[in-house]
Order: C-alpha cells, then sequence, then structure tokens
C-alpha cells in the first residue's frame, strides 16, 4: 500500500511556519497583504477565493478581496491592479482566473508588478522558472515540489512524466523537476501511448482535469503519484488519479481532497509573506 503525501498536515506544519515569519514582518511594521481581484461570478472561483481569506486569516495578513461586476472593462481592471501595485500594505496581488470572455488575460497578468505576483503567472517570473533565475514559482507546481521533497521521495536522476501542459500546472512543474535533475517527459491530449510513458514513471504528476483517468495499469509499481486534478462527480470532488486502485501499485500517492490543494493555497500564503520579506530587505 502507498505512503499517502497528506497535504493536510504538510499545510499545516507549513502554515505554522509561515505564521512565525508573518509575526516578525508585523513587529517591523511591514506591510504583509494579499489582494484577490475576482471580476464576475463564477462559483468555483467564489469557492477558492473564500479558502484564501481563510488562510490569509488564519496567518493574520491582511486580506482584502476585491469584487468586480461582470461588465468590468480592461481599463477598469488594470486601474484597479495599479491601485494595488501602489498599495504598501500589499505585499502580493492575485487576480483570480478565469477572467470572463471580454477581458484580456495576459494583458491584466501582464499590469502586476512581477514582485506582487504571487499567483508566478507574470511572464517575466514564468521567465526566470525556465531560464533558472530566482523569482516567484507559481502556488501548484511548487506545492506539488514541496510535497515531494517533504516526504523524502528521491528526485535526482530518476524518470518523471507530467500529464499535462498548461502554463499554470504542466509546464512549470516539468521546469521544477527538470531543475531538481529528473530525465522529464511532457504528455498531452496528442500523445500517442500514453501508458507506455507513463508505466516508465518513477514520478508521475497527473494535471488533465479528466476524473479517474490515471488507473492502476498506467503505473509503474512503487511510483510517486501526484494528483493535481479536481474534478467534480455526482457533487464529490474526485482527481484525475483512481486512487482506490492505484494506491496498491503506487509507492507514494496524494489524495483528493486533501492533497496538491492544500498545498497550493499554503504556497500562495508562502509567496505573500516572501514578498514581504524580500521588499523589506
Ligand atoms: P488544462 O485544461 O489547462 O490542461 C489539461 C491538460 O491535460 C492539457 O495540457 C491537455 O493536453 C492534457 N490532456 C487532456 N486530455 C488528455 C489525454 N487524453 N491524454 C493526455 N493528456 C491530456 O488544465 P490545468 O489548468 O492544467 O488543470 C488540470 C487539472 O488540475 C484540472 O482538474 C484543474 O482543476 C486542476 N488544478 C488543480 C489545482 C490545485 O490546486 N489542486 C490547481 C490548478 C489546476
Amino acid at each position: 500500500m502507498a505512503i499517502l503525501m497528506d497535504g493536510k498536515i504538510l499545510a499545516a506544519e507549513k502554515m505554522a511556519a509561515l505564521k512565525t515569519r508573518v509575526d516578525a514582518l508585523k513587529e517591523k511594521g511591514a506591510g504583509v497583504g494579499l489582494a484577490v481581484i475576482l471580476v464576475g461570478d463564477d462559483p468555483a472561483s467564489q469557492v477558492y477565493v473564500r479558502n484564501k481569506g481563510k488562510a490569509c486569516e488564519e496567518l493574520g495578513i491582511l486580506s482584502e478581496t476585491l469584487r468586480m461586476p461582470r461588465e468590468t472593462t480592461q481599463d477598469e481592471l488594470e486601474a484597479a491592479i495599479d491601485r494595488y501595485n501602489r498599495d504598501e500594505r500589499v505585499s502580493g496581488i492575485l487576480v483570480q482566473l478565469p477572467l470572463p470572455r471580454h477581458l484580456d488575460e495576459k494583458r491584466a497578468l501582464a499590469r502586476i508588478l512581477p514582485q506582487k505576483d504571487v499567483d508566478g503567472f507574470h511572464i517575466a517570473n514564468a521567465g526566470k522558472l525556465f531560464t533558472g533565475q530566482e523569482g516567484v514559482v507559481a502556488c501548484t507546481p511548487k506545492g506539488i515540489l514541496y510535497m515531494l521533497k517533504a516526504c523524502g521521495v528521491p528526485l535526482s536522476g530518476r524518470e518523471a512524466v507530467v500529464i499535462g501542459r498548461s502554463n499554470i500546472v504542466g509546464k512549470p512543474i516539468a521546469m521544477l523537476l527538470l531543475n531538481e535533475n529528473c530525465t522529464v517527459t511532457i504528455c498531452h491530449s496528442r500523445t500517442a501511448d500514453l501508458a507506455a510513458h507513463t508505466r516508465r514513471a518513477d514520478i508521475l504528476i497527473a494535471a488533465v482535469g479528466k476524473p479517474r483517468f490515471v488507473t492502476a495499469d498506467m503505473v509503474k509499481p512503487g511510483a510517486a503519484v501526484v494528483d493535481v486534478g479536481i474534478n467534480r462527480v455526482d457533487g464529490k470532488v474526485v482527481g484525475d488519479v483512481d486512487f482506490e486502485n492505484v494506491e496498491k501499485v503506487a509507492g507514494y500517492i496524494s489524495p483528493v481532497p486533501g492533497g496538491v490543494g492544500k498545498m497550493t493555497i499554503c504556497m500562495l500564503m508562502e509567496n505573500t509573506v516572501e514578498a514581504a520579506e524580500r521588499k523589506g530587505q
């Protein structure tokens, strides 16, 4: 039976350590705060934003959510970002995605000051990751790497296979694993014979968005399987991995819920704290 990579336990430990850093910042009078801009009324986004607010509260970080109507214009959105760019109380800014379709996501993300871009989606931060420079790393991939390391999964020289090539999960986690000296394969919807790749993986990352997509026969015995997926099936949240069967084959496995999602929020908090610490240096 696989060892559980328990996001709840790891996140609780990390949050306790972050609390100490927040207290130290506050003692120095440094502004540590997260501003979240939410445009429209996407129900999943509402839940994510609420959870981010709760995490800030737990750490005693200032948390401000700017709710803007669906009809918000690009200029209005960018003006709001500019205000937070100038706001000394705020160390991190996050524009909740997806934006309504009439808005230009790339332009909005590019408007955030890179040092306040705690989602790590700004082109400058993505570029730094890809060129091996220090920058803000996107929260989900950062959380996945943290989880693997905290659970003692060996990385250097191992085969890592990532299913999914999105800018927010697949590509950045592939880059982080490459930086850890894994041999990395990125698979996607056009990959021929996916299982032939996944069966070679010592580390398998599933970021597909399809319920129970990764089955036991696709997994190498003893592999570390990280499930990034968040899928709603009959009112229940399930991952991209057929947990019940894969846990019998894998060496390590992360659950959904209570896995990567927990780590993501935790890393958002860490990025916000780090942004405040950098400002104070
Ligand atoms: P996305 O839709 O942008 O990308 C999905 C990827 O899966 C694509 O690159 C596509 O090529 C690949 N894919 C689709 N069908 C495939 C197939 N049959 N074979 C191989 N590859 C296939 O999604 P995303 O934003 O990267 O998110 C992926 C999942 O992770 C979603 O369920 C999302 O909700 C979840 N997610 C979770 C967190 C978290 O904090 N836990 C954060 C971000 C995303």
